[in-house]
C-alpha cells in the first residue's frame, strides 16, 4: 500500500532581512503510512513547524516534491490539500457557538444544514461535549477549547491531522489527558497524525514513530523504543530521555564483539559487529540500567561514587552522583517492594553497576566533539 504522506529532498530556506540565509528543511525525506501516529521532535528552530507548514502547503518549497494518498501536492495550495491543522491557540473564532465553530468547514462548503447539525451533534458526542454546541467559546475551559479544536480540524474529514504543539498551553493533569485522548481519537478516526512537540516524553508516549530532527536535518526515525534503547547518534540518545554516556574506544574487535574500554580503564565485552580496533565510541546507559552493588555472575561496568543529590519521586529515587574518577552518574532506582528503606542519602557511597547487555554503543563517526 502506498503511504498516505510520501516527501522526498524536501529542501526549504529562509533568508532574512539582514542578508543570511537560514536552512529551514534540509533534503528531508518521510514517509507516513495509513492510521500512523507520527511525532517530530526535536530542539527550538530545528525545522519542525516549517515542515508541517510545507505539509499543509501554508509553506513552499524550494526543491523536493510532497505527495498525499499517491496525488502530488507540492504545487497546490493549502486549502485543496487533504490535511488539516490543530494550532497550538486552537484558532477558535471566540464570538461564534461551539457548534458553529465545528461546523466551519462545513458551513463554508455549503453542505446541507441536516447534514451539518447530524455531523456535528457525532463531533461533540466524540469528543465529549455532547449538549455544550450552544456555549460560547470564552465559556469553556482549555483542555474543553483543545477539544473544540480537534473536533473542528476532524469534521472534514482529514486524510492527515497536522498537531503542532497542542498540547503545550494546558496543565500537566490535563495534559496527560488529553494525550490519552488524542490516541484514541486517532485509532477511531483511522488517520495519520503528523504531531509536533519539543517534549521528548510526550513523544515517547503518544507515538508509533518519532523523526528527531536537527538543523533541518532528520537524524534518527523509528519507533519510541528504537530511538531509546537504540539511538544512533549522541545527539538522539540525549535528546529522547536522560542518559549515561561513558567515553571509550574499541582495543578488540572480532566479527560479533567488541572489547572496549573507557576513560577509567574498565574493559567491556559488547555483543556488536562492525567495530573497528582503535574506534573511538561512547557507551550509553539510561538512568534506569543503573542497579545497586555488584552481581559477580554478571559482566558489566561497577563505579564506586558519591552522591551528591538525591531526589524521591514517588515510586523511584532519581541520584546524581560523581565516581571516584570524577565521571557524573544519573541513575533512577527503585526500592524492592519488601524494605521501602531509602537508597542511600547525599555524601554516602555508592556502588552502581550496569550490565553490559544494557550498554548501547554510539560509534565515532556519531559522536559530537
Ligand atoms: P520551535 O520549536 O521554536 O517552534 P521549530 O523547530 O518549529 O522551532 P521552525 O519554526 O521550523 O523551527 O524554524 C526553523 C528555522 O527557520 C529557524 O532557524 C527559524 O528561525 C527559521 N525560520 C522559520 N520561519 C522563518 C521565516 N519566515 N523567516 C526567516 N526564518 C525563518
Amino acid at each position: 500500500m502506498s503511504p498516505i504522506l510520501n516527501i522526498t529532498g524536501a529542501t526549504k530556506r529562509f533568508h532574512t532581512p539582514d542578508g543570511k540565509s537560514v536552512t529551514a528543511l534540509d533534503d528531508v525525506s518521510l514517509r507516513v503510512e495509513q492510521n500512523e501516529f507520527v511525532t517530530l521532535l526535536g530542539p527550538s528552530g530545528c525545522g519542525k513547524t516549517t515542515l508541517l507548514r510545507a505539509i499543509s502547503g501554508f509553506e513552499g518549497l524550494e526543491s523536493g516534491a510532497i505527495e498525499i494518498a499517491g496525488s502530488p501536492v507540492t504545487h497546490l495550495p493549502a486549502h485543496k490539500r487533504p490535511v488539516n491543522t490543530v494550532f497550538q491557540n486552537y484558532a477558535l473564532f471566540p464570538h461564534m457557538t461551539i457548534a458553529k465553530n465545528i461546523a466551519y468547514s462545513l458551513d463554508v462548503a455549503d453542505t446541507p444544514k441536516k447534514e451539518i447539525s447530524e455531523r456535528v451533534g457525532k463531533m461533540l458526542d466524540i469528543v465529549g461535549l455532547a449538549g455544550f454546541g450552544d456555549r460560547k467559546i470564552n465559556q469553556l475551559s482549555g483542555g474543553q477549547r483543545q477539544r473544540v479544536a480537534l473536533a473542528r480540524s476532524l469534521i472534514a474529514q482529514p486524510k492527515i491531522l497536522l498537531l503542532d504543539e497542542p498540547l503545550s498551553a494546558l496543565d500537566k493533569n490535563l495534559r496527560h489527558k488529553m494525550q490519552q485522548e488524542l490516541k484514541s481519537l486517532q485509532a477511531e478516526f483511522g488517520i495519520a497524525f503528523v504531531f509536533v512537540t519539543h517534549d521528548q516524553e510526550e513523544a515517547l508516549t503518544m507515538s508509533d514513530r518519532i523523526v528527531v530532527l536537527s538543523d533541518g536535518k532528520i537524524q534518527q526515525h523509528g519507533t519510541p523504543e528504537d530511538l531509546y534503547r537504540r539511538p544512533k547518534t549522541e545527539f538522539v540518545a540525549r535528546f529522547v530521555g536522560e542518559s549515561n554516556l561513558f567515553e571509550g574506544h574499541v582495543v578488540e574487535a572480532s566479527s560479533q564483539n567488541a572489547l572496549v574500554q573507557i576513560g577509567n580503564g574498565q574493559k567491556v565485552s559488547i555483543n556488536k559487529s562492525g567495530l573497528r580496533e582503535g574506534v573511538k565510541v561512547k557507551l550509553l546507559a539510561r538512568p534506569e540500567d543503573l542497579s545497586v552493588g555488584h552481581n559477580a555472575d554478571r559482566e558489566g561496568l561497577k563505579f564506586k561514587a558519591k552522591i551528591d543529590q538525591l531526589f524521591f519521586v514517588g515510586a523511584d529515587y532519581q541520584i546524581l552522583a560523581t565516581t571516584h574518577d570524577g565521571l557524573a552518574i544519573k541513575a533512577t532506582l527503585r526500592p524492592s517492594a519488601q524494605s521501602r528503606d531509602p537508597i542511600g542519602s547525599p555524601r554516602s557511597e555508592i556502588e552502581f553497576f550496569i550490565d553490559k547487555e544494557a550498554l548501547h554503543v554510539i560509534a565515532a563517526e556519531a559522536v559530537h566533539e
